[in-house]
């Protein structure tokens, strides 16, 4: 695997040498409203600069732990099925050599390639999905592979109880009657009972993935469909630091940031320190 330089903050190690693999895709294809993912990848490698290498939640130094960041997928851009191909292959290498994903989006249906990639290795996946929106339609302006079908998709791959949705507040009324009917657990617009599910996945397989936009956009406006009505920052490092409870994280993405949508950068530098967190966390 190539080694980019520019990286994340220190996440310079080599490949054989890392457990952690970071890389970005710079997919937004199918995005419906404000475009602008693709280039959430290098806009956090760029502002990690402003950000420590220390984390004082972890009690863990991003320097401490062999990182490498392989940087932006090479996409052909336009061809979605194409791209996700290209996202599965590099997770499947990823996973082959016993180390952890780490990807930053793009737009969420990156997410599905990784569930994908993880379920031929640990059989018994579950996820944690944190979100302002459900991502359970079945088809989406025409489309089955869309940033709105992502969990819908992974649905149909892992099947029910499997999938564990946090503050969720926008979708279609299908789609909360999907949850509903027992096909994923939902909770609806903050993190309650996160807990009770952590100490449940416990020993399990577990991959999280964080759409950004579960944050208010009073927090994090540089999103293509914000929503209003989201958490905190700081509900987001409470989860975080909730996560470290799990034994058996396999891998973790955070997508969604459209970093031009924010021209203060604040959307950037709250990814950066959410990916810090995350990085640590698979480092565990
Ligand atoms: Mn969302
Ligand atoms: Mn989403």
């Amino acid at each position: 695997m190539k080694k980019v330089d520019l990286s994340f903050q220190s996440c310079k190690a080599e490949y054989d040498e890392s457990s952690v693999v970071l890389f970005s895709v710079p997919l937004d294809n199918t995005t419906s409203y404000r475009p602008g993912t693709r280039f959430a990848g290098n806009a956090v490698r760029v502002e990690s600069i402003g950000i420590e290498w220390y984390s004082p939640y972890k009690e863990m130094d991003l320097k401490d732990y062999n990182t490498v960041d392989i940087g932006d997928l090479e996409l052909p851009m336009g061809l979605v099925e194409e791209s996700l191909d290209i996202v599965y292959d590099t997770v499947s290498q990823i996973v082959k050599d016993d180390k952890k994903p780490m990807m930053v989006g793009g737009e969420h249906l990156v997410t599905f390639p990784v569930v994908k990639a993880l379920m031929e290795k640990y059989e018994d996946l579950h996820i944690i999905h944190l979100d302002a929106h459900t991502d359970l339609r079945d088809e989406f302006l025409g489309r089955k592979l869309s940033h709105a079908t992502v969990i819908r998709r992974c649905y149909d791959i892992l099947g029910d109880d499997r999938i564990y949705q946090f503050g969720i507040r926008s979708g279609d009324r299908h789609e909360f009657d999907f949850a509903k009917n027992g096909h994923t657990y939902m909770q609806k617009f903050n993190f309650n009972g996160m807990d009770e599910i952590i100490d449940k996945l416990k020993d399990k397989p577990v991959y999280i993935t964080i759409d950004l936009d579960v944050l208010d956009p009073s927090v994090f406006p540089g999103t293509g469909t914000p929503e209003p009505g989201g958490v905190t920052f700081n509900d987001l490092l409470d989860a975080m630091k909730k996560f470290e409870k799990l034994n058996n994280v396999v891998g973790a993405d955070i997508v969604e940031l459209a970093p031009m949508l924010d021209s203060s950068n604040v959307s950037t530098v709250v990814a950066a320190k959410a990916l810090r967190e995350m990085i640590l966390l698979l480092h565990r």
